[in-house]
């Protein structure tokens, strides 16, 4: 069976959690889109540790872990990430890199550098990992696939043609130093020899997987708002966030998704610029952040400080419509037992009327939180594992969210572990 675990929102919604938890029954895990921009945060019986590249079932003895074809492959960010990984005491996973996974390439995220230097204060907040270049040049064509460093006389000749365009922009318009065709050859011959051992034809592995019946996680980052196309465009990463793209990006048929699990945090958080409706600020916003997640809500990747919002369940509901969702998981709910009361944001007021439906990006700018308040349960609910013994405000703040967003919580999770987590049956 093949399952996917998306998120509802921004990103950060505990989805690395989910992933780990789930992957104790799963055979592969396949990362399907994105690149070494986001981070997931899981804590295992090894520690800590901040995941850009490798899927979250690296932990694991009994999965393979595969990074499909949709991802932006930074090379040398994978093998340190399992040096790291090693280095602490995990055995080494079993990895394999689709041979049309497109990489990263160091001019990628030169340019993703130079362009926030030449946008200064009107940047969008780039993590400048090069994920927009990366995706720029694929879908311009111009885009390497793993499978050409194995070709030395093509991949040369493609790298001369596709430096003289890239030369001309550093040139006239970053005014920076120009790109050599040897140098990166170089470069790309270094990422062969540590990428080969791995290489493979992911989608027929996985063809042959789901013949064999066996349980195939795919693992999706960011969220619903991040995607290029049903997101908050222009400020959206530049791969699908949903699990639909989970068929593209990892090669298989999309009948095969059975079940959609997304990802929804007990309230919101957000990085970079853009509309966020429920964004609280001041003193209230500083408690949540410090008090967020597991150890306070910074980036994983950049350690900058996310922006702190109420409960959405305007962009949730759209944010779980939109991937398809079977089943919510609604995470770290523990964060919020300090709290006596709770706002939660059930509706936008645009214009002078208030709607449910998330608009499109110009509308949503101009939206105001329309707030409902529910008591809180001002306890500290770690440790509890049914969902009768939670205390009867923290159930109904879980029922009123899901009768709000329209889509079935099945699953709780009250801290960060791979055991805290409460199942519901519906
Ligand atoms: P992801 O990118 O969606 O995986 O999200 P993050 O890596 O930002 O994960 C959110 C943070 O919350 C991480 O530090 C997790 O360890 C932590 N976390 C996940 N679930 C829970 C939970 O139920 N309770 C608490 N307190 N922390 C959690």
């Amino acid at each position: 069976m093949v399952r996917a675990v998306v998120g509802a929102n921004w990103g950060d919604e505990g989805k690395g959690k989910i992933t780990d938890m789930l992957g104790q029954e799963s055979d592969i895990i396949v990362r399907f889109q994105g690149g070494a921009n986001a981070g997931h945060t899981i804590v295992n019986d090894y520690g800590k540790f901040a995941l850009h590249t490798l899927p979250s079932g690296v932990f694991y003895n009994h999965t393979t872990s595969i990074i499909g074809n949709g991802v932006a492959l930074n090379i040398p960010v994978l093998f340190k990430e399992i040096k790291e990984i090693v280095d602490r005491g995990v055995p080494m996973p079993k990895i394999l890199v689709s041979d049309r996974a497109q990489m990263v390439m160091p001019y990628h995220i030169l340019f993703d550098e130079y362009e926030e230097e030449r946008l200064a204060g009107k940047s969008f907040g780039s993590t400048k990992s090069g994920i927009a270049p990366f995706y720029s040049d694929k879908y311009a064509k111009i885009g390497f696939q793993v499978n050409e460093l194995f070709d030395e006389d093509a991949l040369r000749e493609k790298i001369e043609r596709v430096i003289v365009q890239k030369n001309i922009l550093l040139e006239h318009l970053y005014h920076k130093p120009l790109l050599s065709a040897d140098e990166i050859f170089n470069t790309m011959m270094e990422y062969r020899e540590m990428v080969a051992p791995y290489v493979c034809d992911v989608s027929a592995f996985l063809y042959d997987a789901i013949k064999e019946d066996k349980n195939i996680l795919l693992e999706g980052q960011l969220g619903s708002l991040k995607d290029p196309d049903h997101g908050i465009y222009p400020m959206v990463t530049s791969s699908s966030t949903l699990a639909a793209y989970g068929a593209i990006g990892a090669g298989i048929p999309p009948y095969e998704i059975k079940q959609i699990i997304t990802v929804c945090k007990a309230y919101s958080s957000a990085v970079g610029a853009g509309a966020f409706v429920s964004e609280i600020f001041g003193e209230e916003a500083d408690e949540l952040r410090r008090r967020g997640g597991d150890g306070g809500e910074y980036g994983a990747t950049t350690g900058r400080p996310r922006r702190m919002g109420w409960f959405d369940c305007v962009a949730s509901k759209y944010g779980c419509r939109i991937q398809g969702t079977t089943d919510v998981a609604f995470t770290v709910l523990d964060v919020l037992g300090y709290l006596e009361e709770i706002p939660v944001c059930v509706g936008y007021e645009i214009d002078g009327v208030v709607t449910k439906d998330f608009p499109t990006t110009g509308k949503l700018e101009k939206a105001k939180p329309v707030l409902e308040v529910l008591p809180g349960w001002n306890c500290d609910i770690r440790g509890i594992k049914t969902y009768g013994e939670l205390p009867e405000n923290c159930r109904k703040y879980i029922e009123f969210v899901e009768e709000q967003i329209g889509f079935p919580i099945t699953m709780i999770s009250n801290g960060p572990g791979r055991n805290d987590i409460i199942y519901r049956n519906k």
